[in-house]
């Protein structure tokens, strides 16, 4: 494998393996050195930018002379547009072919795959390209139809991908060139043994562009097998959170262990209030998915303009979330980690930690949510004494301490308007079923103690299709496999711990 190319822009800008997107920018090469069609230029102009960026000039050169490409980039480098924009040059040469694709785009979630589809609109509308965009939550039907035609693009999950090979209604012999986009999300969703299915399905001979923020063993295992002496483009160093973001963390210990839930809910909005007018929109991210839910329920019952996005809600719901948050017709999106992993919401104020991420490098992805494209960004993590740990190891992570804020209440008082709500009248019930029902009600219904149990994050395969028990076990090894889970202290538990297994010690006598 060929060592790093050097990044675009004078060494001053940068500390050891990372280009500040900002600095960079005032010394790059520009758009027209890179040989891009001149349709794609037009586009690139239409849409704004003046300059590409680090990972773009580094990425776009090679990919455009038929090189592979091993990208390691966070979203929010304008990672997309650099597979995207040699895309589109290369692909505008050549005819589609019936059920034959030209090229494959690999996406761990719908809302990433959708939002590369977006992409490829933006800067081939004056290129005739076709795309089909495979993904849960829309018809096979339509989406035979288009492929039975010959499409130049295809975006995809991998397993709705997979299962329309498995339909016999595709053919992936014809693929020129596939890009694995987030690669390490595809990791930690249990997808690798799909990709390096998908890759053994198309020819050899193709073109690999390959993205991932991070380099865990696995990944280096994937690359080192299918991508053949790959350009290697690092923008920025493993987990290094953008430098334009201000990050703070309220440390907070509630009045009563069973009132920790509600008074961090008041807690998370007095953190909003105090924000004023600088929080013009904000993600909030919650570990689990019935804390989203509750989350969004209180913040809407107390006024906010809220809305809930997790990969239970149905997609034409979470398009339509997606969508308003967007346009900035809703003001708070409240999150899963794997809704929001990828997403590009061009100028978020704001990122809310209500939770503490259980793995430290998701504490980066989250945050890059916000100080996206060089503008600046505000992060908050709220962290209850058993979260310290999490803390800790963000911190080494990051290699900083995360700045202690006030807590904006003094001490935590109880929340009578959501504790006096009567709890729900049946019980027993299994924990599943009241992770369930809760939310349905009212936030306050939600039975206390807090289910500490996880409501895991079903991978974009349980979105697009039924689990497999043998996809689980791959699942379950992949995630145990990475080298980069140092933050998790407990394995084989998967992706989300219960949160008493990380209580002290002392914690648990005292609950
Ligand atoms: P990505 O990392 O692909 O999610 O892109 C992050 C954001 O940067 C998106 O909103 C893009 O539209 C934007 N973007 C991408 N390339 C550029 C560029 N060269 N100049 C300014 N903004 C860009």
């Amino acid at each position: 494998m060929r060592k790093t190319r050097d990044h675009p822009g004078p060494a001053h800008t940068r500390r050891a393996g990372h280009v500040d997107v900002r600095e960079t920018r005032k010394h790059m090469t520009k758009f027209t050195d890179l040989n891009l069609n001149p349709k794609v230029l037009k586009a690139i102009e239409e849409a704004g930018y003046e300059t590409p960026t680090p990972i773009q000039s580094g990425a776009i050169p090679p990919a455009l002379q038929g090189r592979d490409v091993l990208g390691i980039a966070q979203t929010g480098t304008g990672k997309t547009a650099s597979f995207t924009l040699p895309m589109i040059t290369l692909l505008a040469r050549g005819r589609a072919r019936a059920r034959m694709p030209r090229s494959l785009v690999l996406c761990p979630t719908r809302e990433l795959a959708a939002q590369v589809a977006e992409n490829f609109d933006t800067y081939s509308k004056h290129v005739k390209l076709t795309k089909a965009l495979l993904i849960g939550g829309v018809s096979f039907k339509e989406q035979d139809a288009l492929i039975d035609k010959g499409v130049d693009v295809l975006i995809a999950t991998p397993g709705r991908l997979l299962d329309h090979f498995e339909r016999g209604k595709l053919l992936l012999t014809g693929i020129e060139i596939m890009v694995v986009d987030e690669a390490d999300r595809m990791l930690d969703m249990g997808f690798i043994p799909d990709i390096e299915r998908i890759f053994s399905l198309t020819p050899f001979t193709r073109q690999t562009l390959f993205f991932s923020a991070t380099m865990a063993p696995e990944i280096e295992r994937l690359t080192n097998t299918f991508l053949s002496n790959p350009d290697r483009v690092e923008v920025a160093r493993q987990a290094t959170a953008a430098e334009n973001i201000e990050q703070g963390v309220v440390i907070f210990k509630a009045s009563r262990k069973d009132r920790e839930a509600s008074e961090k809910r008041k807690l998370l909005r007095a953190m909003i209030d105090g924000e004023g007018d600088k929080c013009t929109n904000a993600i909030i991210f919650c570990n689990r998915k019935t804390d989203v839910d509750i989350v969004a329920k209180s913040l809407k019952q107390y006024g906010y303009d809220a809305a809930p996005i997790h990969g239970d809600l149905d997609q034409s719901q979470r398009t339509r979330t997606l969508d308003g948050f967007r346009e900035g017709s809703l003001r708070f999106l409240i999150a899963s980690d794997v809704a929001a992993r990828g997403l590009d919401v061009p100028s978020v104020s704001h990122v809310f930690n209500f939770d503490v991420p259980g793995h430290a490098e998701d504490y980066v992805h989250r945050i890059g949510r916000t100080g996206r494209a060089g503008r600046d960004g505000k992060a908050m993590m709220i962290c209850v004494p058993r979260d310290e740990k999490a803390l800790d190891a963000i911190e080494r992570l990051v290699e900083k301490e995360i700045p202690r804020l006030e807590n904006p209440l003094g001490s935590a008082r109880p929340e009578p308007a959501e504790e006096s709500v009567p709890r729900p009248a049946k019980s027993p019930r299994s924990k599943k079923e009241s992770a369930a029902e809760v939310p349905a009600e009212a936030p306050a219904a939600r039975p206390q103690p807090a289910p500490r149990d996880p409501a895991p994050e079903p991978a974009a395969r349980d979105e697009d299709r039924g689990p497999k028990p043998s996809r689980k076990s791959s699942s379950a090894r992949s995630r145990s496999d990475r080298g980069d889970r140092k933050s998790s202290n407990v394995v084989g538990m998967g992706d989300h711990m219960p949160s008493f297994i990380a209580l002290s010690f002392d914690d648990r006598r005292a609950g």
